[in-house]
């Protein structure tokens, strides 16, 4: 890329970014949220996400039969491998605080799991992830390790989409996923969340798809139950 172009890209960008406050504040207008609007930032953060455009659908056996051979696949790997032998691209996440995780929840559901879309019938899952699993759950044999993820499995899933995506997010326990699925976070995303603090009450998720943003919604963030 030229100096020229990342130049140009940048403009773009800030073009939308524009654009899109402009959105957050007619948004804010309209909902009689007439506050300080100097506060919108931190109160409304902007989340520019894309949105999953995938429709609900009965998955097929074919689907579960091609991802239980792969999670049957990783757990032989498990048994012939040491666990320095397993990929380590990432890091365990800090926690995040309770509205960081409230502008997630936010923030995912509105974009309907966008980067789960590339889940398809892996999930990401690697040895690390069954090692992990099967040394949590030493009495379980490798067919029971199987049984286990077979039993999480949605009726109905995302598509185009992953195996786990079903209609109210990701139906697979965290201590069950991928270290990637349990740390990634869109550019998006962690543009919202570094400005989110305790003032924070919702969202303003725009949807970008390529240049342009196809529209926004001002999303107010859940209460969480710690029952
Ligand atoms: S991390 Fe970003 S792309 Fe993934 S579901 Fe959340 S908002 Fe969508
Ligand atoms: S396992 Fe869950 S979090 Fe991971 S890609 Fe699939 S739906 Fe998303």
């Amino acid at each position: 890329m030229t100096a020229a172009s990342i130049r140009e890209a940048r403009r773009r960008l800030e073009a939308l970014q524009t654009q899109v406050q402009q959105q957050r504040e007619a948004a804010l207008r309209a909902a009689g949220e007439t506050g300080d609007g100097s506060l919108h930032d931190v109160e409304w953060p902007v989340a520019m996400v894309p949105r999953h455009r995938a429709r609900l659908r009965r998955l097929a056996a074919r689907r579960k039969r091609a991802f239980l051979g792969r999670v049957r696949a990783l757990v032989a790997a498990v048994r012939r491998s040491t666990a320095d032998e397993d990929e380590r691209t990432v890091d365990a996440p800090a926690e995040l605080d309770e509205t960081a995780t409230r502008v997630v929840i936010a923030t995912c559901s509105a974009c309907r799991g966008s980067c789960c879309g590339n889940g398809g019938n892996h999930a990401f899952l690697r040895t690390r992830t069954l090692r992990e699993f099967m040394a949590a759950h030493p009495a379980l044999d490798d067919n029971a390790v199987v049984a286990a993820y077979a039993a999480w499995l949605p009726e109905n899933t995302l598509q185009p989409g992953c195996v786990y995506q079903g209609g109210q997010g990701c139906t697979l326990p965290r201590a069950m996923r991928s270290a990637i699925c349990n740390a990634y976070l869109c550019g998006g995303l962690r543009r919202a969340l570094l400005v989110a603090n305790h003032d924070t009450r919702g969202v303003f998720v725009a949807h970008r798809e390529g240049e342009r943003v196809s529209g926004g919604r001002l999303r107010v963030l859940p209460v969480l139950s710690h029952g």
